[in-house]
């Protein structure tokens, strides 16, 4: 989804003279896309004319520029799929010093007890008193996941192998660790029944017999167009506050998630990412789009170049830049160095704006080629290149020739980098810019 859409707005930059023409072409790309990632057809019409409205290009100025018309675009398209994902709902938050019972509710298989497990963890990392409860007795060698995965992140559990009725072993779990005061209670439970009603009932019953502060429905981000059906039945039962979409590194989602936001106006809190415990990643509508668009995730990159680099020299350099919203060549070689350097490049290659597109889909293999192949372009370029915003080699056909030559690679390959070296500039200035409205707005308070 993120390729089409990004090709078609890509395809715009291309366009010398932009015209309304080529604007509904692009906007009918979109939503093309949109629809075979299946988005419900009529949030995709909705979101057909929000841009058109959005974008009057007889409402504009007669000299508007081509460029403004396209950032115009680019942030009406942007806007409209972060409202699409945030339904402007706050989830609970739960508070440490009292109990906080999380009831887990979903189809066999969505992930519940994976999730439950990490999501216990994610509180426990962070001072919480955290435990899990089993209340799953539909499933043979249910309780003995929830054990496995419990006994490996060291949290505290409860289930029975002979009760079988549900909502007793949850509230007898909940009981217990109320009175030994944890804090957050997770309640696991089952997602299957020979009968849709029965598993309907059943979580009505654990629901009655718990009362959870909050119940979460997770979800399978893979499932596409059944999402919006399954929440909606789920929703309507269960009253959930918060959905968890999980498998999003199989490189699906966009779809599946958009469409359940929009049955249900709740919002996403976390997605799982991995079979990992650690693979949990809190959710924001923005820097979701942001990478769905190709965008990239720039706080997800600046952490990581924080956290796992800080002795390279050469980031430091870069990391000063990006505090100045400076963003060059070199910037870029450097940061392409240490993603290589941290492997595996498809998970990592995702967090480089203007690189996720480009990555999705490759094995680690033919990734690392590529990445490599950039790292001989910058190596063909000169100090003084390397230095620059790029803008020097634009349209420099001897220059880039000249580095496609020294670098085994085409023209057409320096291009790429180049573009994407725009892209993670823009990105840059624009989070330099935002550094320093904070800094400014704190020293006012
Ligand atoms: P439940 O039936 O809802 O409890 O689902 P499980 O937690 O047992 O998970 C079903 C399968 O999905 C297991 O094989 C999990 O390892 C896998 N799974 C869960 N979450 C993720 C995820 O975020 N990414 C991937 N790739 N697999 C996941
Ligand atoms: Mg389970």
């Amino acid at each position: 989804l993120g390729r089409r859409i990004n090709a078609a707005v890509s395809n715009l930059n291309r366009e010398p003279n932009l015209d309304e023409k080529a604007f509904e072409s692009m906007v009918k790309e979109i939503c093309s896309a949109l629809l075979s990632a299946d988005v419900n057809v009529r949030l995709v019409k909705n979101m057909r004319k929000s841009i058109q409205s959005a974008v009057n290009f007889k409402d504009l100025p007669p000299h508007t520029s081509s460029n403004t018309k396209k950032r115009l675009i680019q942030q009406a398209v942007f806007d409209h799929l972060v409202q699409l994902v945030d339904p402007h709902a706050e989830p609970y938050k739960p508070k440490k010093g009292r109990s906080n019972v999380i009831m887990f509710v979903g189809l066999q298989g969505a992930g519940k007890t994976t999730t439950c497990t990490k999501l216990a963890r994610h509180y426990a990392q962070r001072g919480f008193k955290a435990c899990l409860v089993c209340a799953d007795t539909f499933r043979a060698g249910a309780y003995d996941q929830l054990k496995q995965n419990a006994t490996k992140a060291k949290i505290p559990y409860y289930g029975s192998l002979t009760q079988t009725d549900p909502a007793v072993v949850a509230a007898e779990g909940v009981a217990r660790f109320k009175k030994e005061k944890f804090e957050i209670i997770i309640v696991d439970t089952s997602g299957r029944h020979r009968q849709e009603a029965d598993l309907f009932a059943e979580m009505v019953q654990v629901q009655n017999a718990i009362k959870p502060d909050q119940t979460i429905m997770v979800l399978d981000g893979t499932i596409g167009q059944a999402a919006e059906a399954q929440s909606a039945a789920f929703k309507q039962t269960a009253d959930f506050g918060a959905i968890i979409i999980t498998k999003t590194d199989g490189g699906a989602a966009g779809g599946g998630a958009i469409s359940a936001v929009a049955a249900t106006h709740t919002p996403i809190i976390f997605l799982g990412t991995g079979e990992h415990m650690m693979d949990l990643e809190r959710f924001a509508p923005k820097p979701f789009i942001s990478k769905l668009l190709g965008y990239g995730d720039m706080t997800g990159l600046i952490e990581q170049i924080q956290t796992i680099t800080r002795e390279s020299a050469g980031m430091k350099e870069t990391q000063k830049h990006l505090a100045e919203g400076i963003f060059t060549l070199r910037d870029m070689k450097e940061q392409i160095q240490n993603i290589m350097k941290l492997g595996p490049v498809s998970k990592l290659g995702a967090m480089i704006p203007g690189l996720g597109n480009m990555m999705q889909g490759m094995s680690d293999e033919d990734g690392n080629e590529k990445l490599k192949r950039m790292i001989y372009i910058f190596d063909s370029m000169t100090a003084k290149e390397l230095d620059s915003d790029g803008k020097v080699l634009v349209s420099q056909p001897t220059r880039l020739t000249r580095i496609a030559c020294g670098s085994g690679t085409s023209v057409r390959d320096v291009e790429e980098v180049l573009t994407q070296h725009r892209v993670m500039s823009g990105l840059a200035k624009n989070m330099g810019a935002q550094r320093k409205n904070m800094q400014r707005a704190q020293s006012m308070m």
